[in-house]
């Protein structure tokens, strides 16, 4: 699969400036609001040191990584829900991607004006929230109408859902996002046979990503926060919330995407910074979203990246790459990266007896490297 991250916030947050920099795609970037309306779409290869030490191990004729989607999504403001600004053409961009990020602005620019006048992320993190939670309220009043007139027939399961659904409109109207709604497993039973969380924004994960000063990026993304009382405070909320928190500096990433990779690096390093702010958001959308990586190497001649979800079981991970692979699955040769990587070669990992044959019901694990078996 390919992890599709939708990028929101609000106008002159460095949302724009950001997406440019992750993708070195060039949408317009100017200090007024609703510079970007139609929504952008940059894939981009995902930054991972097994794959290309894998590749110096195998010396493959090709390497493929895995590729992520952002998709820049246009102007969400206070009322965007009711139709403001650019109106709620945003609802079904979010409803296409795997998850959000909310691009907070922690920055400080006196010729960047900020549309609420203050610098505030906890204020700004909210009036998002906020939107999205009254975007589902509309929608879950239309769904309530249908269901209302299904309920009529007597039908229990139906005036049980309309029940759900008089609860979830409890829960969105004191602010909160139905991600975090207690469901028990009946309700939960309930809602998936009906579809009753379909399309709602609320319960799509979500991370922040507070966009920094340049003079704070180091201390902002090592913390601790005690000098940083904006940070501290999205980091509060984000705990709370249960949301994960991303530090990054929309202008320094910007800035690294113009230097050969060594000295992006350097640069970082002298910062005391050791990751890009690609390669943070990737880890934490991975593990928002329980993704795992594996590899194959096709007999030597291509070493590829596969991005699936968590407990996959080897014939899915098989199908990957293949359908025949997952219809004719065998067996799976299995062996994780770091036992390659100590072994220091193929031949060397079998020597020792680190490759594990591995039937139907093994789960493919983060960083495994496998030859799957298959007949046609
Ligand atoms: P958007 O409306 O959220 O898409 O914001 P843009 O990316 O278009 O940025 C608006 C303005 O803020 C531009 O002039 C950017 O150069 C500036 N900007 C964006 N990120 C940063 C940042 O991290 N630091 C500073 N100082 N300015 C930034």
């Amino acid at each position: 699969m390919t992890l599709s991250l939708g990028l929101v916030g609000l106008p002159n947050s460095g949302k724009s400036t950001l997406f440019n920099a992750l993708t070195r795609l060039r949408v317009p970037v100017a200090s007024y609001p609703f510079t970007t309306i139609e929504p952008h779409v940059g894939v981009v290869p995902v930054p991972d040191q097994r794959l290309q030490h894998i590749a110096e191990i195998v010396r493959p004729q090709r390497v493929v990584p895995t590729v992520i989607e952002f998709v820049d999504i246009a102007g969400l403001v206070r009322g965007s829900s009711k139709g403001e600004g650019l109106g709620n053409q945003f609802l079904s961009h979010i409803r296409n991607v795997n998850a959000v990020a909310v691009v907070v602005r922690c920055f400080s620019d006196a010729d960047v004006p900020h549309i609420y006048n203050t610098i505030d992320p906890v204020r700004d993190a909210k009036v998002i929230s906020t939107e999205l939670c009254l975007a589902d309220l509309a929608m879950l009043e239309r769904r309530m109408e249908r269901i209302h007139r299904a309920a009529k027939s007597g039908d229990k399961q139906f005036i049980k859902a309309l029940d759900l659904l008089g609860q979830f409109q409890i829960y969105l109207d004191a602010g909160r996002s139905l991600r975090s709604f207690p469901f028990d497993v009946r309700s939960a039973e309930l809602a998936q046979s009906l579809d009753l969380t379909v399309g709602l924004l609320t319960t799509k994960p979500i991370l922040y990503v507070a966009n920094v000063d340049e003079e704070r990026f180091a201390a902002a993304v090592n913390g601790p926060y005690e000098a940083l009382p904006d940070i501290q405070a999205l980091k509060e909320l984000s705990e709370r919330e249960g949301v994960p928190m991303v530090v990054v500096s929309a202008k320094i990433e910007a800035e690294l995407n113009e230097l050969p990779e060594d000295e992006a690096k350097d640069y970082l390093a002298a910062m005391g910074v050791y990751q890009s702010g690609l390669q943070r958001l990737v880890e934490v959308s991975y593990k928002l979203l329980g993704l795992v990586t594996f590899f194959t190497t096709t007999g030597g001649k291509e070493v590829h990246a596969w991005t699936v979800a968590a407990g996959m079981k080897a014939p899915q991970a098989a199908g990957q790459v293949h359908s025949d692979m997952e219809r004719g699955f065998i067996r799976a040769e299995v062996v994780s990266y770091r036992d390659l990587a100590q072994a220091g070669s193929f031949a060397a990992a079998r020597e020792h007896a680190l490759i594990r044959l591995e039937g139907h019901n093994y789960i493919v694990q983060d960083g495994d490297i496998i030859h799957f078996r298959f007949s046609v």
